[in-house]
């Protein structure tokens, strides 16, 4: 990836990566993003969508140009958020502490970075690339959603991650994660409706280009 073509952000001091497959984006996405960008004081949250996710060989995942541009029709009205390409341009699967690393080259030194995704993503943690490099790197926030076993996924990290790195792992509760893109492309083979759980241009646009059907 050439970092003068993608988002600029050697100026900030505090980052997010909002981390995800984004298929498709929806509020529930948004809303985690606003909520640790105000809570964690971050300059910016970029979304980062997946280019070939390692851990959904098989199954079958829209193409990823079509994930980043609906990101970029949900996102580009915020002035906080932005959309990287990073992920779609790197060939091979995709892994998190190359982005993290690549992150990471790019920003000013003493500079934060916060790696934003969802709980059940962060429960695999362990079996991740370079997990101690990436606790390193990055603090990670954890999207839950109303009633999600925090408990059981403190217990398994505990076990396993040592006391600073589980520091480094920040649950958040957030209300619109009932929202999920899986009933989203559900609802849409169904012929269900998909209004206000996720913004217009990208129902708009999952509706002109037939996808999930
Ligand atoms: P996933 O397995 O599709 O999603 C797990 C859960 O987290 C789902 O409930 C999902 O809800 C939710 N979720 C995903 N991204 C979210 C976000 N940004 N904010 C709030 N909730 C979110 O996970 P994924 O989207 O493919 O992967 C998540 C991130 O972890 C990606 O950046 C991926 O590259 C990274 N990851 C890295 C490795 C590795 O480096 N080896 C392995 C696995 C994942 P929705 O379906 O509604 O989004």
């Amino acid at each position: 990836m050439d970092e003068h073509t993608d988002v600029q952000f050697k100026s900030l001091s505090r980052v997010g990566i909002m981390g995800g497959t984004f298929d498709p984006i929806h509020l529930g996405h948004l809303v985690t993003a606003e909520a640790a960008r105000s809570e964690f004081k971050l300059d910016k949250v970029i979304y980062v969508p997946s280019g070939q996710p390692p851990h959904k060989k098989g199954l079958h995942v829209t193409d990823k140009k079509r994930r980043y541009l609906m990101t970029f029709l949900a996102v580009s009205a915020n002035p906080y958020f932005e959309v990287s390409r990073a992920e779609i341009e790197r060939p091979g699967e995709t892994y998190t502490i190359d982005t993290v690393r690549y992150f990471k080259k790019n920003m000013a030194l003493g500079s934060e970075l916060f790696f934003i995704t969802g709980a059940d993503a962060i429960f695999e943690i362990l079996s991740w690339k370079n997990v101690d490099e990436l606790f390193e790197l990055c603090t990670f926030i954890a999207a839950t959603r109303p009633g999600y076993n925090l408990g059981g996924l403190r217990k398994k990290l505990s076990t396993e991650l040592k006391g600073r790195q589980l520091e480094k792992i920040i649950p958040i509760e957030v209300p619109a994660m009932a929202i999920s893109s899986t009933d989203i492309r559900e609802r849409v083979k169904k012929g269900r409706t998909i209004k206000y759980l996720l913004p217009e241009p990208v129902e708009n646009y999952i509706h002109k280009k037939n996808l999930y059907k």
